[in-house]
C-alpha cells in the first residue's frame, strides 16, 4: 500500500510540474532536400535556420526553455515537427520561414495563426516586428497551415519578409538584419509567455 501511495503521489508530482512547464518549440520551416523559396542566390531554409537559432539563444538568456525542430540542414517533415510540439503538454510553436511571390514588388512581415490563443501569440510577434522593421505590415491572419493545423498547442507561423523582393532580400541576407528579425520574435513570444 505504501508503496502505491507513493507511486500516486510521484505521479501527481510528475504530472503537476509537466503541466506547468511551458516550453517554446521553435521550427525553422523547410530544410535538407526542402529549399522553401529561393531567390539571388538566397534559400529560405538557410535564413530560417539562422533566425530561429539566434531566437533561441535570446529566449534562453530570459530563462524560457526552447526545443527545436532541427538544427541543422536536414529535412524534417510537417508531422514530425508538430509531433516535437505535442511530446510538451504545454508548447508554443513558432514557425519561421521567409515568403516569395512572383510579383517581386511584394514586400512585408506578416503571422500566421489558427486558435484564438495562436492569435495572441501571433499579434505579439507581428506588432513588434512591424514596429521595429521599415516594410509593409501584413498583419496577423487566420490560415490553415497543415504545421499549424497538426500542433495541438498554441501555435503561431512568422513569414520574415518577402526573399523575391530585392531590396528585402538584400537586408535578409545580412546577420544584422536577421539578429533585428530575431530581437522582436523573442521579445513577441516572450512578452506572451508572461500572460499565462
Ligand atoms: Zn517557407
Amino acid at each position: 500500500m505504501r508503496v502505491l501511495l507513493c507511486n500516486f503521489f510521484l505521479f501527481i508530482a510528475i504530472f503537476a510540474s509537466s503541466e506547468a512547464k511551458t516550453v517554446v518549440v521553435l521550427d525553422p520551416g523547410h530544410g535538407g532536400k526542402d529549399n522553401g523559396a529561393r531567390w539571388y542566390g538566397i534559400s529560405e531554409k538557410t535564413l530560417n535556420l539562422d533566425v530561429a537559432k539566434r531566437v533561441e539563444v535570446l529566449l534562453k538568456k530570459r530563462g524560457i526553455p526552447v526545443v527545436m525542430t532541427r538544427r541543422t540542414d536536414t529535412f524534417v517533415s510537417l508531422d514530425y515537427r508538430a509531433q516535437i510540439a505535442n511530446r510538451h503538454a504545454n508548447s508554443i510553436f513558432v514557425s519561421i520561414h521567409f515568403n516569395a511571390h512572383s510579383n517581386r514588388s511584394i514586400k512585408g512581415i506578416e503571422t500566421f495563426y489558427i486558435s484564438s490563443k495562436g492569435k495572441n501569440l501571433a499579434q505579439n510577434i507581428q506588432k513588434r516586428l512591424a514596429n521595429r522593421i521599415n516594410t509593409n505590415d501584413r498583419g496577423s491572419k487566420k490560415h490553415h497551415f497543415a504545421v499549424l493545423t497538426k500542433t495541438r498547442g498554441v501555435a503561431a507561423l512568422v513569414e520574415c519578409g518577402f526573399i523575391s523582393n530585392h531590396w528585402e532580400n538584400r537586408r535578409c541576407a545580412t546577420t544584422w538584419f536577421r539578429d533585428i528579425l530575431a530581437q522582436e520574435i523573442a521579445s513577441g513570444i516572450a512578452a506572451y509567455c508572461n500572460t499565462l
